[in-house]
């Protein structure tokens, strides 16, 4: 058809799967398998319809910005807040990245890079991890036109140093790097204090892994406020109130349960650690991870047939047909019922 000349192509992000079964163990998203903070089930009782006739507060006068600020103890003009993290990253790609250099990532990490380059039309390069499936810092001296890396990085769950991340941003004072920490809580060192030294960092976390609440869609970015009044301007071009009012409400519940949050964490790296021995003893290798989940390979049995008779267990892991990772699972760490079952099914399959 000729209207299609005019299209704008993309090949989409493809998220995991999201099974509506009932019963089934889903280790393939990364989402944390407690519930949130009890606070947030209280604010859900206590929403207000009638205030939905209004449209929420500016995004810095809202109350998950303050209480956000406050908990990092940083200023409310030092965070930008959206729809999940992939929001936000999606609005620093097209607010930071307008230079004609490549933006530079790693060639093994979270796929919606690339994604969001291509819809943007920006330039980018990878960089290979090395034969660990660690980010050499020194691959990002070259001139590009900006940076973004995870840490710990994905789908490894690979950490590297605040030393290596500072080394980094301090090579790379021309244009805006980005550490997304999505997963820094468990068990991380955040950038988060970087900020106040770099006027081109920005750190990025989200409410979907340790505070639990990917079904609400909140991430936040954090920097000096120039960056943040640039993101903003790009964000209010595009769609001015994209947080919504219930959304708004409930998170800060989560941010406020600090003993909630903690204990939450420290649950899930306890079960990691019993999931490296369980792994290992059944014959998978892994890097070390930081994250809330593992990247493992097993010696004998190729990934993708774990991965499709762990399903026809009901449980659900995540595996890539991509070059360098096709022989890799990456298990979501569960309750430790749910890592029980995953290992009396492996127990049948390996
Ligand atoms: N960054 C990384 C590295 C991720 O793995 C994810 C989860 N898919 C995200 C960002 C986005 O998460 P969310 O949009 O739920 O905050």
């Amino acid at each position: 058809m000729k209207w299609e000349e005019n299209v704008r192509r993309v090949t989409p992000y493809t998220p995991g799967e999201q099974p509506q079964k009932a019963g089934i163990i889903k280790l393939n998203t990364n989402e944390n398998p407690y519930g949130p903070a009890p606070g947030v089930a209280e604010a859900i009782r206590e929403l207000d319809a009638e205030k939905l006739r209004l449209y929420p507060a500016f995004p810095e006068k809202t109350d998950l910005v303050k209480a956000l600020a406050e908990h990092y103890q940083i200023g409310t003009d030092q965070i930008f807040i959206g729809v999940g993290s992939d929001d936000v990253l999606s609005m620093i790609f097209l607010t930071f990245f307008q230079s004609d250099r490549p933006v530079f990532f790693p060639d093994i990490t979270y796929s919606f890079y690339d994604v969001w380059a291509d819809v943007y039309r920006i330039p980018y390069e990878t960089k290979a991890l090395d034969a660990d499936f660690r980010i050499r810092p020194e691959d990002y001296r070259q001139p590009n036109g900006g940076v973004i890396f995870p840490n710990p990085n994905a789908p490894t769950g690979e950490l590297i140093s605040l030393d290596a991340v500072e080394e980094i941003v301090k090579n790379n004072r021309d244009v805006v790097v980005i550490v997304d920490e999505a997963y820094i809580d468990f068990g991380g060192i955040s950038a988060l204090p970087l900020i106040e030294k770099y006027d081109n960092l920005l750190v990025v976390q989200t409410f979907s892994k340790s505070r639990s609440m990917a079904g609400m869609r909140i991430g936040y970015a954090m920097g000096q406020p120039p960056l943040i009044r640039y993101l903003n301007d790009v964000k209010y071009s595009v769609n001015s109130f994209t947080m919504n009012m219930p959304a708004l409400a409930l998170s800060v519940e989560a941010v406020r349960d600090e003993a909630y949050f903690t204990d939450c964490c420290n649950k899930i790296m306890k079960t990691r650690e019993r999931a490296e021995e369980e792994l290992a003893k059944r014959g998978f290798v892994f890097p070390k991870s930081s994250a809330n989940f593992i990247f493992a390979s097993h010696k004998a049995v190729p990934a993708r047939e774990i991965f499709e008779k762990l399903k026809e267990h009901d449980i659900y892991v995540r595996w890539w047909n991509k070059a360098r990772i096709d022989n890799y699972l990456r298990i979501t760490i569960g309750t430790d019922e749910q890592m029980e079952a995953l290992y009396r099914a492996l127990d049948q399959i390996v």
